[in-house]
C-alpha cells in the first residue's frame, strides 16, 4: 500500500554477508506496518544495526529488497529514501544551538523561512524554551530529545533509531521511553528501534521481532512473545521462565494431560497453547512465568482449587525486594524454580527450608517441543 506515509517497509529475502565472508543477516522476510512503533530485539551481534542499515541504505544487502510502499528502495542511497536515523551518539552540532541543529536539514535543502516549522518540532519535543541552548547545556535525554527533532524536520516516512537510548540512565531511560512512544502516536509514522533490552521494546513497540544469529526467531506483539513464547531463546530474553519436562499422558478435552518427568503428580495443558507434538509419551517442556506461580506452605495444600497445576517442592532461598519476594525453590526432581510473589500478606512460615506447594492456572503455561528445544 502507497500512502502519503509511506505505506509498510518490507524486507524480502534480505540477508548480508560481509567482505570478511561473515554472514551477519541471513535471508529474511519482514513486514514493518505503516505507522507502526516496530522492535528489532536481540542480543549484542544478532544482526539487529545491519538490518536497520539495509533499512536506511547505508549497507547494501547481499541478497533481497527493501520495498517502502510500492517502491523498491533497494538501490537507492540513503539521502534519497524517505527515511532518517537516530543514533546513540546523538552527533548534534556543538557550535550550533538547538534551533540551529534541528534547523539544519531545512536550511540544508535551501528552505529560508524555517521559523513556524523548527518551533513546532521544538513543541513536539517539549523543548521550546531551550531553543538558544547549546548542545552541552543540556541533559542527555534532552540532547536525545534535539536528535529526534533534527531527524523528523524533513518528514521522514520512516524514523530509524539505533539504541538511541543506550547512553542513557536507567531512569531517564524510561522516560524517555514513554516519550519517544508519545512522540510516535503524534507523528504517526513508522518508527523502527533497536535493541538489545527486552523491557524497552515491551514498554514500547507494538510490534516486537526478536533476532537471533541473524534471523528472526519471533515475531508479535509484546504480550503474545511474553505468553507464548515459541522457544526457549524467546521465553528466556523476554523475562524468566520456569521449565518443567513432561511426558505426554494423554488428553482430556482441550487440554493435554502430563506427567512431570522425576517427580509425582499430573499437570494440564492446554493443547492450544502446546508447540511441542502431542502425542501420548512425546516430551514437553512446560514453560510457566515466576509471577504466575502461587506458593502455600505445604500444611496449606489442601485449600489449594481444583483444577490448579501443582508441584511440590522446598524453599531454597528467598529474597525480600520489597514489592515482591523472590523464592528458589527446589522441586521434586532436584530441579530448580523461581517464584516471584507480590508482597500482599506474607507468609511468615515461606523461608528457607520449608517445604511447599508451586501451583498455578493451567491456561499461564507454555509447551515447548523437548526434542528440538532443550533448555
Ligand atoms: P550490537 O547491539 O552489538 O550493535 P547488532 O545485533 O546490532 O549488535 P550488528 O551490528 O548488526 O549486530 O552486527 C552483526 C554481526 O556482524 C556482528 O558479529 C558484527 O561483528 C558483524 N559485523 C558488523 N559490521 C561488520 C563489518 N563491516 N564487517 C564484518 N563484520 C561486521
Amino acid at each position: 500500500m502507497t500512502t502519503d506515509n509511506g505505506g509498510d517497509v518490507r524486507l524480502s529475502g534480505i540477508s548480508k554477508t560481509y567482505d570478511n565472508g561473515f554472514t551477519a543477516v541471513r535471508p529474511l522476510d519482514l513486514t514493518v506496518p505503516q505507522g507502526s512503533f516496530f522492535a528489532l530485539l536481540g542480543a549484542s551481534g544478532c544482526g539487529k544495526t545491519t538490518t536497520l542499515r539495509m533499512i536506511a541504505g547505508l549497507e547494501e544487502p547481499t541478497t533481497g529488497t527493501v520495498h517502502l510502499g510500492d517502491q523498491d528502495v533497494t538501490s537507492l542511497p540513503p539521502y534519497k529514501r524517505p527515511v532518517n536515523t537516530v543514533f546513540q551518539s546523538y552527533a548534534l552540532f556543538p557550535h550550533l544551538d538547538i534551533f540551529e541543529n534541528v534547523a539544519f536539514g531545512l536550511r540544508r535543502r535551501g528552505i529560508k523561512s524555517v521559523k513556524k516549522q523548527v518551533e513546532e518540532m521544538l513543541d513536539l519535543v517539549q523543548l521550546g524554551e531551550h531553543k538558544r541552548k547549546k548542545p552541552h547545556q543540556l541533559s542527555g535525554g534532552q540532547q536525545q530529545r534535539v536528535a529526534v527533532a533534527r531527524a523528523l524536520i524533513n518528514h521522514p516516512k520512516v524514523l530509524l533509531l539505533d539504541e538511541p537510548l543506550g547512553a542513557l540512565d536507567l531512569k531517564l531511560r524510561r522516560q524517555m521511553q514513554l516519550e519517544l512512544k508519545r512522540i510516535q502516536t503524534e507523528v504517526g509514522i513508522t518508527f523502527v528501534h533497536v535493541t538489545h533490552d527486552q523491557e524497552e521494546a515491551m514498554t514500547m513497540a507494538d510490534t516486537v521481532a526478536v533476532m537471533n544469529q541473524g534471523r528472526v526467531e519471533q515475531l508479535g506483539a509484546p504480550t503474545d512473545l511474553y505468553e507464548n513464547p515459541g522457544s526457549t531463546f524467546v521465553a528466556n530474553f523476554l523475562g524468566t521462565s520456569n521449565f518443567i519436562e513432561a511426558e505426554v499422558t494423554g488428553s482430556a478435552g482441550d487440554d493435554l494431560t502430563l506427567r512431570p518427568v522425576g517427580a509425582d503428580g499430573k499437570l494440564t495443558l492446554p493443547t492450544a497453547r502446546c508447540s511441542a507434538p502431542t502425542t501420548a509419551g512425546g516430551r514437553v517442556l512446560l514453560g510457566v512465568r515466576p509471577e504466575k506461580i502461587s506458593l502455600a506452605h505445604a500444611d496449606d495444600a489442601t485449600a489449594i482449587p481444583d483444577g490448579r497445576n501443582r508441584l511440590t517442592g522446598r524453599i531454597a532461598d528467598s529474597s525480600f525486594i520489597g514489592v515482591s519476594t523472590q523464592y528458589v525453590i527446589e522441586g521434586q526432581a532436584g530441579e530448580t524454580l523461581e517464584v516471584y510473589a507480590q508482597n500482599i500478606e506474607r507468609d511468615s512460615r515461606l523461608a528457607p527450608g520449608a517445604e511447599v506447594v508451586l501451583h498455578w492456572n493451567p491456561a499461564h503455561t507454555f509447551g515447548l517441543d523437548a526434542a528440538q528445544d532443550a533448555a
